[in-house]
């Protein structure tokens, strides 16, 4: 009862918070304010809107009245204080690390995350900043890797390709007793289905390129976090690195919006579906997706999700790359690209036939298939991939 009430505030949120028509004229939406500076009656007023551009529209670099609404919402959904928006997913991941650490610090990273978070923790080598990846996703393990100068710990829960579940809140209590930083990649759940900041994670980002856009037309990230750290983060990771959303984006974020919690319910439905199907399947040895009852992380399941988006992965009991090309490349419906969260369904794998190597060290099956469950018919994609699996 009180999952389906949160459900129907946060749609209330999606659609209507800080959108009010008599704002604007009695528009239905809010406009797009595409205008890059804002005038000011005499330079004492210029001069005081300058000294916070958190409070006042100045330059679109800091503080858009389009991109603002986005915010306001992606924080209330988020439970948290403050959102700022960024030009991507990778941009806001960017600008959560380099507010966490300086030259010096250590950052612990899960396994297996986004692999270009992984590339941004390389890359902050040559600033003196070193990092470790976990073995596991379990908080004994993560705990582990600890070191004096850790300084961060970043998560994505369920990991990447092998949906595990991640526990906040264990990770949140070891690593606040120890003044260390948390960052959570909410993409797969949006804050729709899973609200970190609850369980004491200090920031969440997120790529607004998958679900929260909706409709593969938008590239866009967003930060979410405390009015503490945002203050500070703003004038530095977010005004002058400038990696911001424009307000053009924000408009394609917003209509993404006002139809996320109807189509992460059918993301969902599909997804369990498919899952179900592919779980009875003689050809496939394993379903990775916390949406399944096969799923080992039960426990964390249940305290920290309020459901399941639509990405997922399976894996061939013939993990040669010839059987796993042949199941994709014989799909119909699903379309084979990356990226995620949109209205079509897509496929890929990881194994691209000449980086067997690398998966090997990354524990990643050969014959992983990730699947972006999308709003078509379930029979249709069900039959689709009956079809493509007897190829093998
Ligand atoms: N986080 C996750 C989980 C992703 O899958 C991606 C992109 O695929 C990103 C972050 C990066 O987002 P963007 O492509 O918007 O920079």
């Amino acid at each position: 009862m009180e999952k389906l009430r949160q459900f129907e505030k946060d749609s209330e949120i999606c659609m209507y918070y800080e959108c009010e028509p008599e704002r604007f004229l009695g528009a239905v939406i809010p406009p797009t304010f595409g205008n890059s500076l804002f005038l000011y009656p005499s330079l004492e007023e210029l001069g005081n809107a300058v000294k916070d551009e958190t409070e006042h529209y100045v330059y679109w670099r800091g503080t858009n009245p389009t991109v603002e609404i986005a915010e306001k919402k992606l924080a209330a959904l988020e439970q948290g204080e403050q959102c700022k928006c960024f030009a991507s997913g990778m941009a806001a991941i960017t600008a959560a690390l380099f507010y966490s650490v300086k030259k010096g610090d250590h950052v612990v990273c899960v396994s297996h995350i986004y692999k270009s978070t992984v590339d941004i923790l390389k890359y902050l080598q040559k600033f003196g900043v070193e990092y470790t990846v976990t073995q596991s996703t379990s908080p004994e393990e993560i705990e582990k890797e600890i070191q004096p100068n850790t300084k961060a710990i970043y998560i994505e829960s369920p990991t990447d390709m092998t949906f595990k579940m991640v526990d906040f809140e264990k990770i949140a209590a070891l690593a606040k007793e120890r003044k260390i930083k948390t960052i959570a990649d909410n993409t797969w759940a949006t804050p729709l289905f899973q609200k970190p900041l609850s369980f004491g994670i200090d920031m969440v980002v997120h790529s607004a390129s998958k679900y929260l856009g909706g409709h593969s037309d938008l590239v866009g990230g967003a930060l979410i976090t405390s009015s503490h750290i945002m203050k500070k983060l703003f004038k530095k990771e977010f005004l002058l690195f400038g990696g911001i959303m424009g307000p053009y984006e924000a408009s394609l974020l917003l209509r993404g919006l006002r139809t996320l919690p109807m189509r992460m319910k059918a993301h969902e439905e599909n997804a369990i579906k498919i899952a179900k199907f592919l779980e009875g399947h003689p050809k496939v040895a394993r379903v990775n997706y916390p949406g399944h009852p096969s799923s080992e992380d039960q426990e964390i399941i249940k305290k920290q999700l309020l459901g399941f988006s639509g990405l997922l992965a399976f894996e061939l009991k013939d993990a040669s790359f010839k059987a796993v090309k042949a199941v994709i490349n014989n799909l119909k419906i699903f379309k084979i690209g990356v990226s995620w969260g949109s209205f079509e369904s897509l496929v890929m794998s990881p194994n691209y036939g000449y980086n067997t190597a690398d998966l090997k060290k990354e524990q990643i099956s050969e014959g992983l298939i990730r699947l972006s469950i999308g709003l078509e018919s379930t029979d249709d994609l069900i039959r689709d991939l009956e079809q493509s699996l007897e190829r093998i």
